[in-house]
């Protein structure tokens, strides 16, 4: 029987969530949504030396800001869920709530041979470590050392019992078979094999913070929470094999769900993976959000810069997936429909920031003039402008396709909120020659004397004739005006800029640089 389709995100909340994972809850969500299924969130905070402050949050805001919040781990305004109730059979969604549910496993693991405890203490296993590596030579902790290390394969019967009663620094570990294949098999990867003499009998509970650790509680909870599918980042495919042994050792393995591992996102020259330093050092935000480390070191987020929630969630779907033919924009919907694991690609994804400008700046051409407007109002309140809202609305729709950014639109039209206070000397050494300005001025009258409504094509069309008319160089006379109107030569057509401006303060303006240039 096939059983309903259930994914998890499984951050462990151990500082911000790098673009890197949100782009596997993003598959998730995806995947989750395309056949009907449930979207779990669960935090795996096992590790409390790595637990941060504010991690938890920021992940649960990350993912709402995105719009792919999962269908449960969170209740509806996004906390996650305490405790286990009919509708959340699964709770809780936090695993050092879940403490009480581990230890049986782990211990239902020592008395089926499959794992043992191990009384080394962290000295004496750092001291190995150490002579290891003065021969050259690395300590691993398996098949072959446990023979001769201090575990309950090589202490007596008692000798075990006594430590488990009065030490508390003990631990279980995996017990990995020697020179054993483990045959697995990757949506993505395709199949895999690995000997089990090339690793490690990884530590599954610590007696010391009574907790699990990540590979314990992940196979236990994945089981419990009866996920049918694994999505996750490449790193974890190392731990792969030992999770495929720990199924088969609990005897789950008839319910044990697929894998896919996701390749990594590189920095843009291709050279190794996208770290959270790359981001503010090359210019670009690798987190969704700003962060605040507890250093006081602040990462920049891709909402603050600017970012439209729907150009980054586009732009990670096709960090390492392709819809098979060249379409690049997507609404979620069309994602959900597109999406599947098989178009995932198994190699490194190269971030290019460039891209993720292009995407924004689809994006916002496709926001009404009046989302856009209300979003540059807040600009313009920080900086003390209060414009009439028609009027913003106005300047959005002759600006918005010049734009990447909403924060673009000030440096693109901040002269149509307030007069030049100066003049850009390049500008005026150019085009302010009494030959030119004269005529200017001229044109000036000509469009103060303009009769009725200012209206852009017939105001345009009138100053073409005009100008023309005269035989003046079109070019200059504009330059002139807009020097007087922008206090540069760049910016609208003149047209424009009058007809947002009005008669009143386009003449207020010609009498600006008349007193101050001529
Ligand atoms: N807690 C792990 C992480 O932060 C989850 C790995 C997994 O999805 O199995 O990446």
């Amino acid at each position: 029987m096939t059983r309903p389709t259930r994914v998890r995100f499984a951050p462990s909340p151990t500082g911000p969530l790098h673009m890197g994972g949100v782009r596997t809850a993003l598959y998730n969500y995806l995947f989750a949504k395309k056949y009907n299924g449930t979207f779990v969130l669960r935090i795996e905070d096992t590790d409390s030396q790595r637990f941060t402050p504010g991690a938890e949050e920021y992940i649960i805001e990350s993912l709402r800001w995105c719009g792919i919040m999962p269908t449960e781990g969170v209740d509806e305004n996004g906390k996650v869920v305490e405790e286990a109730s009919s509708q959340h059979p699964h709770a809780p969604y936090r695993q050092s709530q879940r403490k009480a549910i581990y230890r049986k496993y782990a211990d239902q693991l020592v008395a089926s041979g499959n794992a043992y405890y191990a009384f080394d203490s962290a000295e004496e296993l750092a001291t190995l470590r150490s002579e290891m590596e003065a021969k050259g030579e690395t300590f691993i902790y398996n098949y072959s050392t446990r023979k001769n290390l201090r575990n309950s394969l090589t202490l007596g019967e008692d000798e075990v019992k006594r430590l488990l009663e009065e030490t508390n620094d003990w631990t279980i570990r995996f017990k990995m078979p020697e020179n054993r294949v483990v045959a697995m098999d990757d949506l993505i990867r395709g199949h895999i094999e690995v000997n089990t003499s090339t690793l490690d009998d990884k530590v599954l509970y610590k007696r010391a913070d009574e907790l699990p650790t990540y590979h314990l509680a992940n196979i236990v909870d994945d089981h419990l929470m009866e996920i049918t599918e694994v999505i996750r980042g490449e790193e974890w495919l190392p731990s792969l094999p030992l999770h495929y042994l720990l199924y088969e050792a609990f005897g789950w393995q008839d319910t044990m769900p697929r894998f896919a591992h996701l390749s990594l996102l590189l920095k843009p020259d291709g050279k190794g993976k996208l770290s959270k330093r790359d981001g503010d050092r090359l210019g670009f935000p690798v987190f969704p959000l700003n962060w605040l480390s507890s250093t006081g070191e602040v990462y920049s987020g891709y909402r603050e810069k600017g970012y439209f929630a729907e150009a980054f969630v586009n732009l990670l779907a096709l960090l390492g997936w392709n819809p098979g033919n060249d379409q690049e924009l997507f609404t979620l919907e069309e994602l959900t429909q597109a999406f599947s694991l098989d178009r995932v690609v198994m190699h490194g994804a190269r971030f290019n920031p460039d891209k993720a400008k292009w995407f924004n700046k689809e994006y916002l051409r496709k926001h009404s003039d009046e989302s856009l407007a209300k979003d540059f109002e807040a600009i313009l309140e920080e900086k003390g402008i209060k414009a009439d809202f028609d009027y913003v609305v106005k300047v959005v729709s002759l600006i918005k396709e010049r734009a990447t950014f909403v924060a673009d639109f000030w440096d693109i039209a901040w002269y149509l909120f307030k007069a030049p206070c100066e003049y850009v000397e390049k500008d005026v050494a150019k085009f302010w020659k009494e030959e030119n300005y004269t005529l200017a001025f001229k044109v000036a009258d000509f469009i103060a004397a303009f009769p009725g409504e200012l209206e852009k094509e017939a105001l345009e069309s009138a100053l073409e004739e005009y100008i023309r008319g005269n035989e003046w160089p079109m070019g200059k006379v504009m330059n002139c005006l807009r020097l007087a109107l922008v206090g540069s030569s760049s910016g609208l057509g003149i047209a424009d800029i009058v007809c947002l401006l009005g008669k009143d303060e386009f003449e207020r303006r010609v009498a600006a640089i008349k007193t101050a240039l001529c």
